[in-house]
């Protein structure tokens, strides 16, 4: 059941959505060669609790590998694509990009939200990689409107990605969002047309995030039992939004 929120609960998504935004509009300007990941953790961590918040990742289960993510952020460098861990040993340089997700539950609300940045020069095909993975995003929100339907937004993204060359992971998706971090309906990057394609309706609140990879879409998660990895060592890219479906069209909880 696709659960749709009112005016009131979308306020509390919309504070929720503003604090993962200053969270990573923050990191997003730590960003540099020789910071490590463990400091934009150690930010992200004291961010987060200076507003009020939850932690959405930290302590979320993995029921397959039996264990808890330990960390406020996932930071998934190069050919990571979801779900890095932050390390102290792992230090930034120039050619990297870098993806950086958050989720904060708020008033009992979840927003969640990532970026992909690049440090200091990358190739212009990395920077290709992540301008077609967020305008993905940007036409995927577009179409997140009430008497769309579900696969008008994986199609669009699935559409630009594979349009400029490059590729959507299949194994992971985005995802309803609410009282839950992870609620229905799924919300995948392609359209498979065994899926469900429900039409879109006012207070529905979806988290839309393309993972985009430049060579093939064949993923491997690393023995940590949370990093996912190209299968090819190519990079990945990863953009996400919380957008709600209003009568007067997409509202992003997670930007201002
Ligand atoms: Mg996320
Ligand atoms: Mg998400």
């Amino acid at each position: 059941m696709i659960v749709r929120k009112n005016q009131a609960e979308l306020e509390k998504m919309r504070a929720a959505g503003l604090l993962v935004f200053k969270v990573l509009d923050t990191l997003k300007k730590m960003v540099a060669e020789g910071v490590s990941t463990q400091d934009l953790e150690v930010a992200a961590e004291k961010m987060i609790a200076d507003g009020g918040a939850r932690a959405a990742f930290k302590g979320y289960p993995n029921p397959s590998a039996g264990t808890k993510f330990p960390y406020v952020l996932c930071v998934s460098v190069n050919d990571e694509i979801v779900h890095g861990m932050p390390s102290q040993k792992k230090i930034l340089k120039s050619g990297d990009i870098v993806s950086i997700d958050t989720g904060v539950q708020l008033n009992g609300y979840y927003g969640d939200s990532a970026i992909t940045v690049a440090v200091g020069q990358i190739s212009e095909e990395a920077q290709r990689l992540i301008d077609v993975t967020r305008e993905s995003l940007e036409l995927a929100i577009d179409k997140a409107r009430p008497g769309n339907r579900l696969f008008d937004i994986c199609g669009t993204v699935e559409r630009h990605v594979t349009s400029n060359g490059f590729t959507v992971v299949r194994e992971f998706v985005g995802h309803g969002i609410g009282t839950q971090m992870h609620e229905e309906p799924q919300v995948p990057n392609y359209v498979d047309r065994r899926n469900e394609n429900p039409r879109l309706k006012e207070g529905m609140v979806l988290a839309i995030e393309p993972m985009v990879n430049a060579g093939s879409p064949g993923t491997r998660v690393k023995p940590d039992q949370w990093t996912a990895v190209t299968e090819d060592g190519k990079y990945s890219a990863h953009f996400e939004h919380t957008v709600a479906i209003t009568a007067d069209g997409p509202w992003v909880l997670t930007r201002p």
